[in-house]
């Protein structure tokens, strides 16, 4: 069976000439699945029935991922997917809203996406990471999640503005289909979403960075740092391995220069752990002026026993950030009543252990 979602448009027109068609009946396909979604090749009513039948027959089939289980924030913001892919593994992917600055304008919709079933990285904190690395998913699973999403927006009139590729897994370590997924949103006959608005976090494996680089694409980095020294770093990421941060900085830096795309640095910050006043101002020193940005993300208590700090410390340390001349910006909390953070609601679904979810402190 080849999913049509997999198919890149060039490769799509070398298909249908292949099965004797016209060239423009890979246009006609190509239509239909992104901007119609259909949900199996008897909906694409532009083609003929002799051909869609044959499409069937040659094995070819539309979306391999179904949708199991769909929650809503209560602000109605934040929805996220349990999706089945085609052997029934469940995955999760989240939309995100945020409303627009502009008069009557359509609010920014942020899709994240999961590119592997389970993870190998093992962070201490992260669901996906306790869960073990199940198998990587291919590109066109990771494309389903967007189709999904798409889908859902478009009957509101409304359509995804930004792709983070930071749920479940590791994408760097899923290169080859992360980077065709990559190719199939952003290719101006296929999903078509600017290069600009597409996201990819990384825990920081530095060939995968390098190779990226390289890929003459102008999609963002995010590089998980999570800590400015190398032991503080091992304990909370035990898959870091050789790999300092003073490598990782570097690694980011060189993205910078060959991409000319800002490098973000993701930073978990965990009660007692990592939230310190002297702990932000190792990181300031690490990240002055080399045109980083750091995005702090409040943890979402969900694996082990670390908790979230107090609203005042995360204002503390971005203080302390900001002042040494470091860009910073706190992440808006989304969809925390709906465990929306990295692996929580597949493992809630799967009722594999007890979440401590809704823990504000205040
Ligand atoms: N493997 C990629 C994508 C992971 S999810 C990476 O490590 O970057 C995206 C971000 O969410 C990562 O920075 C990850 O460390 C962070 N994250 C995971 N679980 C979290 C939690 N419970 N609370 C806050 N951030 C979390």
């Amino acid at each position: 069976m080849t999913d049509l979602y997999r198919l890149l448009p060039e490769e799509m027109e070398v298909m249908v000439m292949e099965l004797g068609q016209p060239r423009f009946r890979a246009d006609q396909i190509l239509y239909a699945m992104y901007y119609k979604f259909p949900e199996n090749i008897s909906e694409i009513k532009q083609l003929p029935s002799t051909f869609r039948d044959m499409l069937v027959e040659k094995g070819f089939s539309i979306g391999s991922t179904k949708e199991v289980h769909r929650i809503e924030s209560e602000d109605g913001d934040t929805t996220k997917l349990l999706l089945g892919l085609q052997d029934k593994t469940p995955i999760e992917s989240v939309l995100m809203q945020y409303p627009s600055k502009k008069l009557f304008g359509h609010p920014r919709s942020t899709i994240c996406v999961s590119t592997q079933v389970g993870c190998a990285m093992r962070c201490v904190f992260c669901a996906t990471g306790q869960m073990g690395f199940e198998r990587n998913m291919k590109a066109e699973e990771i494309l389903g999640q967007v189709i999904h999403f798409a889908k859902i927006l478009s009957e509101k009139g409304q359509h995804i503005t930004n792709i983070v590729f930071m749920g479940m897994g590791e994408p760097l370590a899923n290169y080859s289909e992360t980077i065709r997924a990559v190719k199939l949103l952003t290719h101006p006959r296929g999903f078509g979403i600017g290069q600009r608005n597409i996201t990819i976090s990384t825990i920081g494996i530095i060939s995968g960075i390098d190779q990226l680089a390289e890929e003459n694409l102008q999609i963002g980095l995010a590089i998980s740092l999570h800590a400015p020294t190398d032991k503080l770093r091992r304990w909370l990421v035990p898959t870091a391995g050789a790999n300092s941060v003073k490598d990782l900085i570097n690694a980011g830096q060189r993205y910078f220069l060959k991409t000319g795309r800002r490098v973000t640095f993701e930073y978990a910050l965990i009660e007692g752990v990592n939230d310190s006043p002297e702990i932000a101002e190792d990181l300031a020193l690490l990240l002055r002026n080399n045109g980083s940005h750091v995005n702090l993300i409040p943890l979402n208590p969900t694996a082990g026993d670390f908790e979230r700090p107090t609203r005042k410390n995360v204002i503390e340390f971005e203080r302390i950030l900001y002042n040494s001349g470091v860009n910073c910006t706190v992440r808006v909390e989304k969809g925390t009543e709906i465990s929306a953070a990295c692996g929580q609601l597949r493992t809630d679904v799967l009722g594999k252990y007890n979440n401590k979810r809704n823990q504000i402190k205040k």
